[in-house]
């Protein structure tokens, strides 16, 4: 038994070593990336479900990385988040998200996801109007998305962070609705405007009754609680049908564009009506 488990430990040891070097390796390459202007926001349109006209865009980070080209979010967040960098990564994205936001020659409001890890940095409300204050962007016109994971830390301290952030004029979204730790309790007691239905929800729709009795009661909630709710992950015309019979609030999702860089987002809007 001592040979075998001497053997198992040989054969895991490397990969485990591997993991770690390609993990500080990330590291360092994302700290470089910052100070070099490798990441990029890309802007995905949102809808009206009753109108089709354009009322917001989500801002999403990507990585143009010199070698390994544009890498996905879900890549290196979750190691940014690890180490802290998310910090500034994401204040980055904010910064980045305003500026552009204040030049465009449409007033629709901007998305901008903020981590549960800067949550628990207490300069969070004062670092959001500084930025509105440079840009000159409307608080009006910025919307924070917040996954449910930010409830899962001291909630006193939660609350009066999201309290902070309200009032200085932003609007405040839940994202990922329904997934991980949600508790309807949330929604009361947190002063969120809007729901966003997670796409796992969507991606069965609209042939699948229970899919369809979540989002429709997901829906009907939000209408009672006075939000409104947006509807991620609608890839094609069936599903875009079904929510907007539902009448949810905005539709979000391929069937009405993939992000676009910067420049394309523009294209995009020059040639789209818009509210
Ligand atoms: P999220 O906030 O739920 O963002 C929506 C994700 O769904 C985006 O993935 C978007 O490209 C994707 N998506 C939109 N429509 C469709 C569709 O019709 N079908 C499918 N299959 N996917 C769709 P993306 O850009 O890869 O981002 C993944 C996640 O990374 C985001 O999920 C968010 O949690 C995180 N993220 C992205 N940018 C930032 C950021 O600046 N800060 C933080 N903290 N997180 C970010
Ligand atoms: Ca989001
Ligand atoms: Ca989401
Ligand atoms: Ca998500």
């Amino acid at each position: 038994a001592k040979a075998e488990g001497k053997a198992t430990y040989r054969m895991f040891e490397p990969a485990l070593a591997e993991r770690m070097r390609a993990r500080s390796q990330l590291d360092l390459d994302m700290r470089r990336a910052l100070e070099t202007d490798e990441f990029e926001v890309h802007y995905q349109p949102l809808v009206d479900s009753q109108t089709g006209v354009v009322t917001s865009a989500e801002a999403l980070v990507r990585w143009r990385h010199p070698e390994r080209g544009l890498i996905a979010p879900a890549d290196f967040i979750p190691l940014a988040e690890e180490t802290g960098l998310i910090t500034q990564l994401g204040a980055w994205v904010l910064q980045t998200a305003c500026r552009q936001a204040s030049a465009w020659s449409t007033t629709i409001r901007i998305a901008v996801n903020l981590s549960p890890v800067q949550f628990r940095d207490d300069r969070l409300p004062e670092m959001v109007a500084g930025i509105l204050e440079t840009t000159g962007l409307a608080p009006s016109r910025l919307e924070l998305e917040i996954t449910e994971g930010v409830m899962l830390d001291d909630e006193a301290r939660t609350l009066a962070t999201l309290t902070k952030l309200k009032a200085i004029g932003v609007d405040l979204a839940m994202d990922d609705f329904g997934t991980g730790y949600s508790s309807l309790s949330y929604l009361r007691r947190f002063p969120f405007s809007k729901i966003k239905i997670d796409r796992s929800f969507i991606r069965l729709l609209p042939d699948d009754p229970e899919s369809a009795a979540i989002v429709r009661a997901i829906i009907t909630m939000g209408a009672c609680l006075g939000m409104t709710t947006t509807v991620e992950g609608v890839e094609t015309a069936e599903q875009y049908a079904f929510v907007a019979a539902e009448q949810c609030g905005q539709v979000q999702g391929y069937h009405v564009s993939r992000p676009l860089d910067h420049a394309d987002f523009l294209s995009f809007l020059d040639a789209t009506k818009m509210a």
